[in-house]
């Protein structure tokens, strides 16, 4: 398919599907975007709270090739690394990686407004109120709650997690679909600045209050608020289910949580008013059926815990990108490179990022984990080719996932054999770094 006069619909006007318009936009396409919620924008629904997001690397890159990365990192404030609450109130700060190496956080509503502002300005047109309810593949024709039908030459479904392109195609015959949802939800709290205006922690670092089943994190605001989000299993003995009371609330805290619990002054109140929100991972095969495509969540719902869903979903844009330039149309070759390259990543993230609950919430409070990382680094100073901490070939690079995932495991199979030498506390600056690389 030219780009020429070609229309193409997208569901979804969310972080992914605003920024795939503007990748198209700026090929030539006619894009519309159909939005089930109304313009944000209008609603002023980020004037209240705040919620922001971890962009790293790949998502940047994406943000780039579209010319809008110094625009975004504008409103940015940079992680470089975790900043470990321990039960007394004792913090240690665990780099995410090399010197100059950060994420950053980002206003999801900010980020989205601008993505489509952006869209708008390269001719998208988005069209609010507009929920999808069920989609003809051949046709890319969908059709939408308020009765209208809209048919264009190419379909995405950039519509998240609970996406309608997608239960459309679970309908059909040969789709293949698991979902999973974790026995822990999420619910947002929020840290406001101090009396005097200022941050109530340092707000170059994601504050992690590791706790072995749970944790709170906490990531700065442009305001001098932080956004909290306290990771719980919904049922059982600790949980969001044994919480009942406000008494309940400032005794766990008080026990948990000691050095957040004087910056939370609204805790009581957000504890029981604001949602519990549950955590899915989605994955499903194909991407693409007839003129259609899903992208981001609607392709891969991950669990937040690598932080990479949008970073994820932006990369799906980059590469579809890459592919409409290197096969100059949308095209059934394009598609199937599309799913080849795109599917298996989505699957190794939707892994790692599972695998990373345990890392947040539980290891990075254990010593061993500690010095697997001074072990890593030193490893990665000597090889930096050949060693790349897990970490940093998923937030820092753009490796593959699928890539990532699988050296990462090679990778932990011999730092568990080095971290099991007798003494190695003592001994690790010893050890024979050639001889371990070579193991790979
Ligand atoms: P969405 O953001 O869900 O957008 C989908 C859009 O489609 C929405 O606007 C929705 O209204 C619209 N829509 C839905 N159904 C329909 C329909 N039927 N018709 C029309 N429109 C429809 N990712 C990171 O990279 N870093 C992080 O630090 C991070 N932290 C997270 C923390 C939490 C607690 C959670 C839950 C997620 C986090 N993520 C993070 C993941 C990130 O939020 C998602 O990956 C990202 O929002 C996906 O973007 P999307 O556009 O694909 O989907």
């Amino acid at each position: 398919m030219d780009s020429q006069k070609q229309r193409i619909s997208i569901l979804g006007a969310g972080l992914v599907g605003s920024l795939l318009s503007i990748f198209l936009a700026k090929k030539g396409y006619s894009v519309t975007i159909f939005e089930r919620r109304s313009d944000m924008r209008k609603a002023g629904a980020i004037g209240g709270r705040s919620i922001n997001l971890a962009l790293s690397r790949r998502g940047l890159k994406a943000l780039e090739a579209v010319g809008l990365k110094e625009k975004v990192q504008e409103s940015c404030i940079p992680m470089p690394g975790r900043m470990i609450h321990d039960l007394e109130g004792n913090l240690s700060f665990q780099p995410y990686g090399k010197e100059g190496q950060f994420i950053n956080s980002v206003s999801r509503g900010g980020l989205n407004e601008l993505l489509m502002s952006e869209a708008e300005a390269h001719g998208v047109e988005i069209r609010f109120n507009h929920k999808c309810e069920e989609v003809d593949f051949d046709t890319a024709t969908a059709h939408f709650e308020n009765g209208e039908k809209v048919s264009a030459d190419f379909l995405f479904g950039a519509d998240g997690a609970f996406s309608a392109l997608r239960s459309a195609m679970q309908k059909t015959d040969r789709f293949n679909y698991t979902q999973e949802y974790i026995s822990a939800g999420y619910k947002e709290l929020t840290m406001p600045p101090t009396a005097n205006g200022d941050f109530a922690l340092d707000p170059n670092a994601l504050h992690i209050w590791p706790r072995g089943e749970y944790m709170l994190i906490a990531l700065p605001n442009l305001d001098k608020s932080f956004t909290c989000t306290l990771f719980f299993p919904f049922e059982g003995k600790i949980s969001f289910e044994a919480i009942k009371t406000e008494d309940d609330v400032q005794q766990f805290f008080e026990s948990k949580f000691k050095d957040a619990l004087p910056f939370l002054p609204e805790l009581k109140t957000e504890f029981f008013e604001n949602p519990t929100s549950s955590l899915i991972t989605v994955r499903c095969k194909p991407w693409v059926k007839g003129n259609t495509a899903l992208i981001g969540d609607a392709a891969h719902a991950l669990v937040p815990f690598y932080g990479q869903g949008m970073n994820a979903g932006f990369e799906d844009c980059f590469v579809f990108n890459e592919l409409l330039e290197k096969h100059g149309a949308i095209n059934p070759a394009l598609l199937a490179e599309y799913e080849a390259l795109r599917i298996p990543d989505g699957n190794a993230i939707a892994d790692l990022a599972l695998y990373n609950f345990i890392e947040m919430r539980d290891k990075v409070a254990d010593p061993m984990f500690v010095l697997q990382k001074k072990i890593e680094k030193r490893l990665n100073e000597l090889f930096p080719k050949k060693w790349v901490p897990l970490y940093t070939m998923v937030t820092f690079s753009d490796f593959r996932y699928s890539e990532a995932h699988a050296l990462g495991k090679k990778q932990q199979a011999i730092m568990d054999q080095v971290l099991a030498q007798p003494n190695i506390e003592e001994n690790w600056e010893g050890l024979d770094f050639d001889e371990i690389v070579g193991r790979l």
